[in-house]
């Protein structure tokens, strides 16, 4: 009986901040945003032919994308979750956004695979079932890529108990229609600025977007396991290409946000 009523305080709790966070959005104008460069520390993320690492090519483009927000959209505050060489905990990586009360959530990474030409963009917002096997997997080795202790909220659709799943449906409602709306955007500014293969939208469940507040994507700026790619991901033009894109589609998904409270 306790145990129902602590489940109920919780549920009550995140229903009433998710009230909250889309209390602030009618306005239709972002105020902060958290952008989370991908690995970090002891976590180098995928390893590029030419040992160029994931933390590092994320940490880079994060910084640019930080610059390039604060000349396009000079009324949003950005947060990064991480300004060096620093091992932070994925869910740590949402707890920041969610205490600055970001209005948007986006992480950057970097793909790899097995197969050296794979190549392309793709991006991601959260959800309990993957698009395909492809994303499924993406997300498993994104998720792993850290302490076994933390695989404890999302390790795969099993260890969802009910409670966590009815909290996931609290926290989504409000935010999963927006997150896709974001991820739409962005993804589409970054296909025609890099020129790459489109990968497509996708869904898959990354533990870094659970239990953020606000629409959340995570983006797979290109892979670093094509040595190609790998080497365009080390130039800083390249990276100034991709920050110029992502802000644009920030930009126009804080027009059409605004749009519809607006219409609303
Ligand atoms: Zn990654």
């Amino acid at each position: 009986m306790r145990a129902l009523f602590v489940s109920l305080g919780i549920i009550l709790l995140v229903a009433a901040q998710v009230a909250h966070a889309t209390d602030r959005m009618p306005a239709g104008t972002l105020e902060v945003i958290v952008i989370d460069p991908g690995h970090g520390g002891e976590d180098t993320g995928a390893i590029g032919p030419g040992g160029t690492t994931e933390k590092d090519i994320t940490l880079q483009i994060a910084l640019r994308l930080e610059e390039t927000i604060e000349e396009d959209l000079p009324h949003v505050n950005v947060v990064l979750t991480r300004t060096d060489d620093t091992y932070i905990p994925l869910k740590e990586r949402t707890a920041i956004a969610n205490r600055v009360r970001a209005d948007l959530f986006l992480s950057i990474h970097a793909n790899a695979a097995y197969r050296r030409g794979a190549s392309g963009v793709e991006t991601f917002f959260l959800s309990l079932e993957a698009s395909d096997n492809e994303a499924r997997m993406l997300a498993a080795i994104e998720n792993n890529m850290v302490p076994a202790e933390e695989l404890d909220i999302m390790d795969g659709k099993k260890e969802v108990d009910e409670l966590t799943s009815i909290l996931w449906d609290l926290t989504q409602t409000e935010t999963h229609h927006e997150s896709q709306l974001l991820a739409e955007f962005v993804h589409t500014f970054l296909v025609e600025a890099v020129k790459e293969e489109n990968r497509g939208v996708k869904q898959a469940p990354f533990i870094v977007l659970a239990g953020a507040m606000m629409p959340a994507v995570l983006v797979e700026v290109g892979f670093i396991s094509n040595p190609e790619e790998e080497e365009r991901l080390s130039q800083k033009d390249y990276q100034k290409k991709i920050a110029r894109a992502i802000a644009g589609g920030i930009l126009d998904f804080e027009k059409e946000i605004s749009r519809i409270a607006y219409e609303d």
